[in-house]
């Protein structure tokens, strides 16, 4: 008897996040046959020989013992209230532990905090090229991606009056990912504070992606969102994986900030989404306040000498000799996102360009394309790998585009 396969989510079919995806699955084919690729498509720092901090994995081992039972859906209070000081800091108002989410990850958060605000056909303002998952989620919680553009011409900046062009009656939210992942882009306070001031006209919740809110390089500056948002209903996120070096212990936290008045009803709908899924991972909460109270570990990695420093300067230097390569600096996170020159390469795809440089270069990028993104000429890599190593992958792949333009 024929019977039929199992069926999928229809909206499925318009997700994607190819970081992971067949590119990815290639390279574990390859690696099984025996070849040595250079995987620069995943900011995951333990995969590049970087450790968590020993304060962090301390607290842990010190906390085992404890950490059998479930948590509050929300968290371990001492996590909330390190989570909750360092925004009392930063001048958030009103930023209390009953206001913070502990998530398996900023990626569990990112999906229950939209799964709490949408109903079918709401639309939210996603930057492109934006964090796939940012786009994934909103589709599958039955949402629309409206996306703004942050070019290359304007350093990857957004477009306040562009964002505000896109606000229609059925819009609930703008996202804004800052630092930014894949582009590197940093935004400045009167940015920031043009968008809030749309977020305000048009009753739009505020969404700060702020996992990197410590990577920053050459006198950059982080500035948070909440603090200038005041009373806006705001939710800002932030997590161990990235400036903690800790993406496998999968901890990440949101706190939502403003009135009261207007943030009580969605406080309660991802109270319950919490507590339906029990409690994020317990062994690496007890991590959190070790991190927000202890003692700075990201800034000698970004600062002149750091690793993260010499890798950036290894890609901007790279770029910059290149023949083929222009590159908006990155001022902040773990990403490099450089444009290919189209003139000199008629007929350049991104996504042929990466099959390419995997097959015979054994280099594996993300195509720009994987980004929510009209264009096909961007790749993205991590900043992650050894400048030396940084300094070998630019080789092959300005070999290949040679190639290429000898074609
Ligand atoms: N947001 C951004 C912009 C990211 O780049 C990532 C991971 O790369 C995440 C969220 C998810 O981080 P995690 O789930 O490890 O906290």
């Amino acid at each position: 008897m024929n019977h039929p396969p199992v069926p999928t989510r229809a909206r499925l079919g318009e997700v994607r996040y190819e970081i992971r995806g067949e590119l990815a699955r290639r390279a574990r084919e390859l690696e099984a046959q025996g070849r040595r690729l250079i995987k620069l498509n995943i900011g995951n720092p333990g995969a590049f020989g970087f450790r968590a901090p020993e304060h962090l994995q301390r607290a842990i081992a010190e906390h085992l013992a404890e950490s059998d039972p479930y948590t509050h859906q929300q968290g371990l209070p001492a996590a909330r209230e390190a989570i909750a000081a360092q925004h009392r800091a930063r001048g958030v108002h009103g930023a209390t532990p009953e206001r913070v989410f502990v998530g398996n990850g900023v990626s569990e958060l990112i999906d229950l905090s939209l799964r709490a605000l949408l109903n079918p056909g709401d639309e939210v303002l996603l930057p492109s090229p934006d964090y796939p998952l940012w786009s994934a989620a909103t589709i599958l919680n039955d949402g629309r991606p409206v996306y703004y553009r942050c070019e290359a011409g304007n350093g990857f900046l957004p477009d306040p009056d562009e964002i505000e062009s896109l606000v229609s009656s059925r819009t609930r939210a703008l996202v804004l990912i800052n630092p930014n992942n894949p582009t590197g882009a940093s935004y400045p306070r009167a940015l920031l504070e043009r968008l809030v001031a749309i977020a305000a006209k048009h009753d739009l919740l505020l969404m700060a992606d702020e996992i990197y809110d410590g990577i920053l390089y050459d006198g950059a500056a982080f500035q948070p969102l909440a603090p200038l948002a005041d009373d806006l209903p705001c939710l800002s996120f932030g997590g161990l994986s990235k400036v903690h070096r800790a993406c496998g212990w999968r901890v990440g936290w949101a706190l939502l900030s403003g009135d009261p008045l207007r943030i009580g009803e969605y406080h309660h709908a991802l109270d319950l989404l919490g507590a339906l899924r029990l409690c994020a991972n317990v062994p690496g909460q007890f991590a959190v306040a070790a991190a927000l109270t202890g003692p700075d570990t990201i800034t000698a990695l970004t600062a002149p000498g750091g690793r993260l420093y010499e890798s950036r300067r290894a890609v901007i230097d790279s770029c910059a000799a290149s023949d083929f390569l222009a590159l908006v600096p990155p001022q902040g996170a773990l990403y490099a996102f450089p444009a290919v020159d189209t003139e000199a390469l008629r007929g350049f795809d991104d996504h042929r360009f990466a099959v390419e440089l995997l097959e015979e270069e054994d280099v594996l990028i993300v195509p720009g394309s994987s980004f929510n993104v009209p264009y096909r000429h961007h790749f993205r890599v991590t900043l992650l790998p050894e400048a030396d190593t940084v300094r070998e992958v630019f080789r092959r792949i300005e070999r290949a585009l040679a190639r290429h333009a000898e074609r």
